[in-house]
């Protein structure tokens, strides 16, 4: 278990989580070695996760549909999103009250698809308030995302580049700054 923190603090990435998976499997009940676990796939599952939002704008970008249309991910961003959500679930199978994974689980269903992830993402967050009442970022969250948001028509997308993240001008493409080239709302993309 030494060996994975080294290898994280080396910034091996890859070989922090194999050593974190090995110390799991050898010591499946041993706290440190389930921490070191949390920790690391956590850091995974937030990569996989911002890059499956990442990967929503470049099919924006490259499909050039509108965001007020009907909008459908297409395969690569819905595996990216698969990716991201069992990346969360190998954390909470070893850790199930880890909190920054129950809030990134809230947060990915939630953009995932609004419909069927905002009454998921609003129990998770209200278990989690329950939970910790001193909290004040839970309740912050959960007053920006029970009720669809009017400045995108509760897409998501940053209303000003339509989710690209930029927008021409002159015919030049340039960054967003509204959004500073994300392509979320500003006002209800804090999840
Ligand atoms: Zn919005
Ligand atoms: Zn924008």
């Amino acid at each position: 278990m030494d060996e994975a923190k080294a290898a994280l603090e080396r910034g091996e990435f890859d070989e922090a989580f194999r050593l974190s998976e090995e110390a799991q499997t050898e010591g499946p009940d041993d706290p440190a070695a389930r921490e070191l676990y949390a920790v690391i796939h956590l850091a995974r599952a937030i990569r996989l996760s911002d890059r499956a939002r990442e990967a929503r704008r470049q099919d924006l970008l490259r499909r050039e549909i509108d965001f007020d249309e009907e909008f459908q991910d297409g395969p690569e961003v819905a595996r990216a999103y698969d990716d991201a959500a069992a990346a969360i679930d190998d954390v909470l199978r070893v850790a199930p009250d880890h909190w920054k994974a129950r809030m990134l689980k809230a947060a990915l269903v939630f953009r995932r698809d609004r419909e069927s992830g905002r009454p998921q993402a609003l129990e998770i967050l209200q278990a989690l308030a329950a939970a910790d009442p001193t909290n004040k970022q839970i309740p912050f969250t959960i007053r920006k995302i029970e009720r669809p948001c009017v400045r995108c028509s509760d897409t998501g997308f940053c209303p000003h580049c339509k989710g690209r993240g930029q927008r021409r001008l002159l015919r030049m493409d340039r960054k967003c700054e509204r959004c500073y080239g994300r392509g979320i709302c500003p006002a209800c993309g804090v999840l």
